[in-house]
């Protein structure tokens, strides 16, 4: 189990810079968001390559209250991406069901 763990913070620590880049898909993303909620190591290391990534140092982010908070603003972002995905994944399929149960409707229709 803890091998298993292992492998799965290398994965997410490798989508980190694609992520800082907005080049993760929603499921990457997803993956990735859910992970950091329990991992704190990866969580970190998505600060630290933010941090990285806007040209800033260790010591200048500890006390850039807005860096983390645009970090923050930036997750939720992704959160918001996230749910309107599913959103529109779920409303995508109610609509393919909307027009079968129409089909079989006409079709029982004509042939009663
Ligand atoms: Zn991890």
């Amino acid at each position: 189990m803890k091998d298993e763990r292992k492998v799965d913070c290398k994965k997410i620590e490798r989508m980190i810079p694609r992520y800082l880049e907005n080049k993760l898909s929603v499921y990457e993303m997803q993956a990735m968001l859910d992970h950091m909620r329990e991992c704190k190591n990866c969580k970190e290391e998505l600060t630290i390559q933010y941090m990285v990534s806007e040209g800033l140092n260790k010591a200048e982010i500890e006390n850039d209250y807005n860096l983390l908070q645009s970090l923050e603003n930036k997750i939720n972002d992704s959160y918001k991406q996230i749910k309107s995905h599913d959103f529109l994944y779920f409303g995508f399929v109610f609509c393919i069901i909307a027009i079968v149960c129409l089909v079989i409707g006409s079709v029982v229709t004509i042939i009663l």
